[in-house]
């Protein structure tokens, strides 16, 4: 399984598309407490949640020939029950993540994403379970992060 995080870039579009606190600097926190890194934690990795990550070996040259030869845009179908503003008529769940209009139903998965993101899904995904979590269980959300990161220049633009 590769554990890609996101593009943070996504979770920024989310926010303006209205998923309040769904911001990078709002999810990073969540994302961190899911992970053990082999390599030890920092503003971006955490070193001591369920899901432990570590560095990929890829030193033999045929990895990188075969996954420049391999690589396609599969996209990752999500986001049928959105995060919204309730005025939202296109919204289904709130940003707690409460189907908008019924009284004790969530939905915590992928289907909330607010639209396609640009890379994997399961790092994120795990990430809007770890939110979820404290939502339901009426936690204060964890402080913002403020930690710098890394754009590619092919993606400032919109989505691969
Ligand atoms: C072959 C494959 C390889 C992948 N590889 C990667 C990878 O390398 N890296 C990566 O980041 N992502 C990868 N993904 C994507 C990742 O697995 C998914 O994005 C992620 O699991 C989505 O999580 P989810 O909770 O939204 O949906 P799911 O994991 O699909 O969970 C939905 C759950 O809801 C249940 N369900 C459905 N309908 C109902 C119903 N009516 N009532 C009750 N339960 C229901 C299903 O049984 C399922 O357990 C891969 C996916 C596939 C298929």
């Amino acid at each position: 399984m590769v554990y890609i995080r996101g593009n943070p870039l996504d979770f920024e579009r989310w926010q303006d598309e209205g998923a309040g606190r769904w911001g990078y600097a709002n999810v990073l926190p969540f994302s961190r407490r899911a992970e053990a890194r082999d390599e030890g934690g920092d503003a971006y990795h955490g070193d001591s949640g369920p899901l432990h990550t570590r560095h990929g070996n890829l030193t033999n040259p045929m990895h990188a020939a075969w996954t420049k030869a391999a690589a396609e845009a599969g996209y990752h179908p999500c986001g049928t029950c959105r995060i919204g503003r309730t005025d939202d008529p296109l919204a289904v769940v709130d940003s707690e993540l409460k189907v908008i209009g019924l009284a004790a139903l969530r939905v915590v998965d992928s289907s909330v994403m607010p639209s396609v993101t640009t890379g994997n899904l399961n790092a994120p995904t795990i990430m809007i379970g770890e939110k979820g979590a404290d939502h339901i269980m009426g936690k204060p959300l964890l402080a913002t992060a403020n930690a710098e990161y890394h754009i590619a220049d092919s993606l400032r633009e919109g989505q691969r």
